[in-house]
């Protein structure tokens, strides 16, 4: 087992999933009425190891949108599909300092990253650009499910219509990306494009499905509870070949966007107090992946003045000062 002594484990994340309870600052996002309505207490943790062991606190079954945390595996399904290369061909690697939702390219007119707003539209954009709508939606709703080994992962419609009727940034940050040329040629539709993207922020899970899709991560894209590989951990040899590159590993890649962009503009300081890579929400999810031992799944939807939910961030302080799990820890 790669966490022995389970129980003890178990009884430190209890015991700071308790902690983090009593916290109550942050204020629930109120863009839509859909995320309005949240309870501000709600608080549940779920861990899943890339064994498979399980736990879970709180309210765990309540589903919730995965929002901004589809960016990461949006990202790690393209890569998977097209190759990194091609990806970064349009999108960036590069934290943007900047808001997640601001009207601004990189020097070469690219967006920074597939982490902010704009780099997401384009990354999604990529993805089975060829097929219909529908059958898109369904490639994305199946990869998401065997990202989580089969556990829940819904589609919340009143969300992705009030996402789709209170768009005017991104519809504005896509205007100014076509001006640029920044989608890909496929891409005819604006409207459509964003579609895609409201439709993947509007995709629900539970805290337990979360952890096992943040668990899928920390396993280098292998579903610790099925042992499908979902995420490649490099490209296939042909296409390894045909690129002549042997840098390009969506798992890894992934987690080093999550590290360096993953929390809004608190990117910085969580990757400097937590070194883990993660990725948050605006409803209020933060997912923690520690490679090769486990990923962690929080939601509450409180968050602070950067977007992040307040108890998630708290938690993951909470986390490394018990445990040595920062990046640099081993020093
Ligand atoms: N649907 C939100 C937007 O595109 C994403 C919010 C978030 O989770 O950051 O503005």
């Amino acid at each position: 087992l790669i966490v022995p002594s389970w129980n003890q484990f178990c009884q430190h994340m209890k015991e700071i999933y308790e902690i983090c309870k009593d916290a109550n600052g942050g204020k629930v996002a109120d863009y839509i009425p859909q995320l309005a309505r949240f309870d501000p207490n709600l608080w549940s943790v779920a861990i899943c190891t890339v064994d498979g062991q399980r736990a879970s606190w709180g309210d765990s079954k309540k589903p919730f949108c995965v929002q901004s945390v589809s960016k990461a595996y949006n990202y790690a399904i393209a890569a998977s599909e097209l190759g990194a290369d091609l990806v970064h061909h349009y999108v960036g690697q590069e934290p943007s300092g900047r808001f997640f939702n601001e009207i601004c390219l990189d020097t070469h007119n690219k967006p920074h990253n597939p982490m902010v707003n704009s780099g997401a539209i384009i990354t999604s954009s990529l993805i089975k650009n060829e097929m219909n709508m529908a059958d898109r939606f369904d490639h994305m709703l199946n990869e998401y499910r065997k990202i989580s080994g089969g556990e829940y992962v819904g589609f919340n419609n009143a969300v992705f219509l009030s996402e789709r009727a209170t768009a005017d940034r991104n519809f504005a940050l896509s205007y100014f990306m076509k001006e640029n040329g920044c989608f890909p040629p496929q891409t005819k539709n604006l409207a459509e494009a964003l579609d895609f993207y409201f439709q993947l922020c509007s995709l629900e899970v539970t805290c337990e499905s979360m952890a096992v899709m943040a668990a899928t991560l920390a396993n280098g894209g292998v579903c610790p509870i099925t042992e499908e590989r979902c995420i490649a951990s490099r490209p296939a040899r042909d296409v390894l070949t045909l690129m002549n590159s042997c840098g390009i590993r969506p798992a890894r890649d992934v987690l080093t966007l999550m590290n360096s962009c993953g929390m809004y503009d608190y990117s910085g300081q969580f990757s400097f107090h937590v070194g883990l890579p993660a990725k948050s929400g605006v409803s209020g999810v933060v997912i923690v992946v520690i490679p090769n031992l486990l990923g962690i799944a929080l939601w509450s939807p409180p968050l602070d003045e950067m977007g992040n939910s307040v108890r998630g961030v708290q938690f993951c302080k909470e986390l490394v000062n018990r445990f040595n799990f920062h990046n640099y820890d081993s020093l």
